[in-house]
């Protein structure tokens, strides 16, 4: 018995990137597996794909519910969708700062309130958020979405011990950049991507950029009885960005 078997899943954002190797990799290891996404025209079998918007909690409590009736229950939330900010607190308007929270915070708060009564049935209940080293790295060009992981990460704390009696663990990882689609459409936007990727991997600690799939081992990791008695942390996958005290510029 792997200690994925029989486990029920539901990975938000896991068409693409880091979601996505998630929900490959809890389905690999025994899990079934739901994805919500705005476009999971491409998940296929074993995933099941939900299309749903996390700004939209009518949507989100339809695609937990049917993904609750697919797989017969649900013991993990992955908490991933999430999109990127540039820029200093004058580069964005209200409308920005709104809209980002509104996916990257509330977007959490929608699909964990919709899925914990469901979680509050499973012996093995899980919730991962995926934050970011910018919660508290204070990185330039980033005060938006830096602030939007600040408050994922206070966010996994305080469920974290509003839920730790019910038996449902909460925990978040920290990446650093991260090999996904969403850096690849960032690094397109520069004059020369193939140069402005060198230059990211001469910035990382270990000379590369994290794969998609070590998140998703950190993420396998806390949604698992593997990490039974871990709640209320925060779990760095970032080559080393944190821990040596380096600073991604
Ligand atoms: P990605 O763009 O490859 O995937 C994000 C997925 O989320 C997409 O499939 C997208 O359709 C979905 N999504 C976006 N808005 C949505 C919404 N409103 N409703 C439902 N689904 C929505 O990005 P990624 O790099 O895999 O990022 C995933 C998470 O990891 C995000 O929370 C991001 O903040 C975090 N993160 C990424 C990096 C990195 O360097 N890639 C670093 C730290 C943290």
């Amino acid at each position: 018995m792997s200690d994925f078997e029989g486990l029920r899943a539901l990975v938000t954002g896991g068409a693409s990137g880091i979601g996505r190797a998630t929900a490959e990799l809890l389905a690999e290891r025994g899990a079934r597996v739901a994805v919500l996404d705005l476009d999971p025209s491409g998940v296929g079998e074993p995933l099941l794909g939900l299309r749903a918007d996390v700004t939209d909690d009518a949507s989100v409590r339809a695609a937990v519910e049917a993904a609750v009736a697919a797989l017969g229950g649900l013991d993990v939330l992955v908490n991933n969708a999430g999109i990127g900010a540039q820029g200093t607190v004058e580069d964005n308007d209200d409308a920005a700062w709104h809209r980002v929270f509104d996916v990257n915070v509330f977007g959490m708060v929608r699909t964990a309130r919709a899925a914990l009564p469901h979680l509050r049935r499973s012996p093995h209940a899980s919730v991962v958020n995926t934050c970011s080293i910018a919660a508290s790295a204070g990185l330039p060009q980033r005060a938006l979405y830096s602030a939007t992981k600040g408050a994922v990460y206070s966010l996994t704390l305080a469920m974290a011990a509003d839920h730790v009696r019910e038996g449902i663990r909460v925990n978040c990882v920290n990446p650093g950049t991260a090999d996904t689609p969403w850096v690849g459409r960032l690094l397109d936007t520069a004059e020369d991507p193939a140069a402005e990727r060198a230059a990211l991997e001469a910035r990382q600690p270990t000379g590369r950029l994290v794969g998609a799939a070590e998140v998703a081992g950190a993420i396998a990791y806390l949604a698992s009885p593997l990490s039974g008695a871990t709640t209320g942390t925060s779990l760095a996958v970032d080559g080393g960005m944190q821990g040596l005290r380096l600073r991604p510029v």
